[in-house]
């Protein structure tokens, strides 16, 4: 039995790999894998390069495309993977599927796993070889634990084993002298909630002019879709939109909103 860590490199996923670094959670897991969907925020590959140095089992990093590049792409005839985007349409809005965590996230580990475990492509693995793949899902994001579609593979939350929020795993980083890490997302996820949006604005200019020509050119719909899309729930333009929080304005902050799964590095 091979254990397996999906390494999203935000807060829990960090913590997990660490505490297990530190023979916390046990066994030691033989490697931790990262899919690089090819559009993170440039943090997020800096952190990866740190935590790499400080954990005693490899990190591979895998992927499948860039997810940017194909969505760009997709204006040609390229096929795309949906991403969540919100659409306006005469009959109301709505949001496209997201085939975006399994294409880029879920399928590009799955496929390194096969090749570590020497199995051949089209290659049986049920009954050959056992995964339990740990997944980062704190206590606060139960609802988001799920059975692993390859039966060969079972899903393991030691997060929820040892109880842990995501403010837990802040607070056992910040206990244990380590750097705080960030959530890990794509740039143009539309699961973003408002702070980050005017975190990106303030703090990161080149990210944030990059997903507002991204923002732009998907107005008119992407291959498949005659709704107009947009990156923010608003349906409006994300350069028009005031990201002053409601703080700023006096008011209390009331944030909700859909997250990317675990999968995707939350
Ligand atoms: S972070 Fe968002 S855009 Fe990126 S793969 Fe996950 S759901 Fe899709």
């Amino acid at each position: 039995m091979k254990h397996i860590i999906s390494l999203g490199a935000g807060v829990q996923s960090s913590a997990m790999a660490l505490m297990a670094a530190k023979g916390e959670i046990t066994p030691m897991p033989d490697c931790a894998i990262f899919a690089d969907t090819g559009w993170e925020p440039k943090h997020i590959y800096q952190w990866l390069d740190w935590l790499e140095t400080q954990l005693p089992f490899p990190v591979l990093r895998v992927n499948n495309g860039n997810i940017r590049d194909n969505l760009v792409d997709s204006f040609g005839a390229k096929r795309f993977a949906s991403i969540p985007f919100f659409t306006e349409s005469p009959n109301g809005g709505g949001l496209m599927r997201r085939q975006c965590t399994r294409e880029y996230k879920v399928m590009p580990i799955t496929k390194k796993i096969r090749e570590l475990m020497g199995l051949q492509p089209g290659q049986r693995a049920k009954g050959v070889i056992e995964i339990t793949q740990w997944i980062g899902i704190s206590l606060d994001e139960v609802v988001r634990m799920k059975p692993n579609r390859e039966t060969w593979i079972t899903n393991r939350w030691p997060l929820i084993e040892e109880k842990m929020t995501r403010l837990d795993c802040l607070n056992w980083m910040k206990r244990n002298g380590y750097p705080l890490p960030q959530k890990s997302s794509c740039i143009g996820c539309p699961y973003h909630n408002d702070a980050a949006w005017r975190e990106m604005k303030m703090h990161r200019p080149d990210e944030w002019s990059d997903v507002v020509e991204i923002d732009k050119m998907i107005r008119s719909g992407v291959r498949g879709t005659k709704e107009k899309l947009y990156i923010h729930r608003s349906l409006k333009p994300l350069d028009e939109i005031d990201f002053r929080s409601l703080e700023d304005m006096g008011q209390q902050v009331l944030e909700f909103g859909d997250e990317c799964e675990g999968m995707c590095g939350v």
